[in-house]
């Protein structure tokens, strides 16, 4: 039996990739989404989401992430949870490998979703009391710790950013850095120390996260005097770097010098009809809301890619209104 060939493949999920899979889904396109174990990407780690349009109360990010992707499979995409290891976008039709699988998935586009992480220490506490006072995300979280004392790890722009982003809602914010000179613009680093709330402790390393249930404070240690104290904080963020997830596809699509994917042509790679959207290209925005426009806009570009080949005959245009389509049907 010839194996089947789907219009569009999705690799990942989170926002961009349901956002995908609903436009080329809905635009009647035959949609694959490899969802990755860590289907949801980030919005999984997060409580409460409370800068998404049109949640009035806020929504727990797995629960958007369940709508986003029920909407999703509602127009017929359809899910699976394994990660893909292995792609090879050289020839075509395109091979995508799941994990474990000897034959590949075949597909006339792929969009690529597969986000970016926060980079983390690796400490036990760090994973134990993850989404209980550990977050990767000031902008996401630094509601949660109005009046309280947080601690940010890192020497970057994010660290400063994270710590500024902070100091509107914490009592006190310590940046944690383990050296003494920093990788942060000088314009950001100026703005933290400016700010009264915000501390710096250099040539320090976090050694744990301690506390219960939630965060009760971080084990630190000198690394010129070798001294070990502890510090009373309810936050801890990592802000040490995001990484994104592209290691396999490595040789297949350009990237730039950290491993994000480049757009060449709108949300277009460098390999015709293979698109990114999402994490995997921004190192800029890095928010649920860009991310899902990302999505839709890469679905847009993939159809109308597939047209433009002649390899989708029974597509729409999704980026055409429901609406205007009915107001056509009614006057036809
Ligand atoms: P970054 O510049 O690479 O800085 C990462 C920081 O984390 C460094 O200070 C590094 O320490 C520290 N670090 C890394 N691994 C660590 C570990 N295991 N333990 C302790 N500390 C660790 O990354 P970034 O801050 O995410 O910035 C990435 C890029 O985005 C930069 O180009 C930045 O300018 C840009 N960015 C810009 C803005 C803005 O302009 N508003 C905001 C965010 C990011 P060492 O210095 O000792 O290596």
């Amino acid at each position: 039996m010839p194996t089947k060939t789907y219009d569009v493949i999705v690799i990942g999920s989170g926002p961009a990739g349901y956002t995908a899979a609903l436009y080329a889904a809905r635009a009647n396109l035959d949609v694959q989404v490899f969802q990755g174990f860590e289907a949801g990407g980030q919005l999984m780690l997060t409580s409460d989401v409370e800068n998404y349009p049109g949640y009035r109360e806020g929504v727990m990010g797995p629960k958007m992430m369940d709508d986003f992707k029920a909407q999703a499979a509602r127009f017929g995409a359809t899910m699976r949870l394994e990660n893909v290891d292995r792609v090879d976008f050289l020839t075509r039709p395109f091979k995508v490998w799941a994990e474990g699988e000897e034959e590949p998935t075949l597909a006339r586009a792929v969009i690529i979703v597969t986000g970016a992480q926060a980079k983390w220490l690796g400490l036990e506490g760090e994973q134990r009391l993850m989404g209980r006072g550990v977050s990767g995300c000031a902008t996401c979280d630094a509601f949660f710790f109005e009046d309280r004392g947080v601690a940010v790890v890192g020497g970057g722009d994010t660290a400063m950013e994270e710590a500024l982003v902070l100091a509107k809602f914490a009592s006190e914010v310590t940046i944690i850095h383990r050296r003494d000179e920093f990788r942060a613009s000088k314009i950001m680093l100026d703005r933290v120390r400016k700010n009264p709330k915000i501390t710096i402790i250099t040539d320090t390393v976090v050694e744990d996260v301690l506390g219960e249930n939630s965060v009760e404070g971080i084990r630190i240690k000198n690394l010129k005097t070798g001294e070990i104290s502890e510090l009373k904080v309810d936050g801890f963020f990592a802000a040490i770097g995001h990484a994104p997830a592209t290691e396999i596809f490595k040789d297949q699509v350009e990237m730039d010098d950290g491993g994000y994917i480049l757009q060449k042509e709108n949300t277009m790679t460098s390999v015709g009809g293979v698109f990114s959207a999402g994490d995997v290209s921004d190192k800029r925005y890095q928010q649920a809301v860009t991310a899902a426009g990302d999505g839709c806009r890469a679905a847009i570009d993939a159809e109308r890619w597939l047209e433009e080949q002649g390899e989708a005959e029974g597509a729409e245009d999704p980026g055409v209104w429901t609406a205007e389509k009915d107001t056509l049907a009614k006057s036809a």
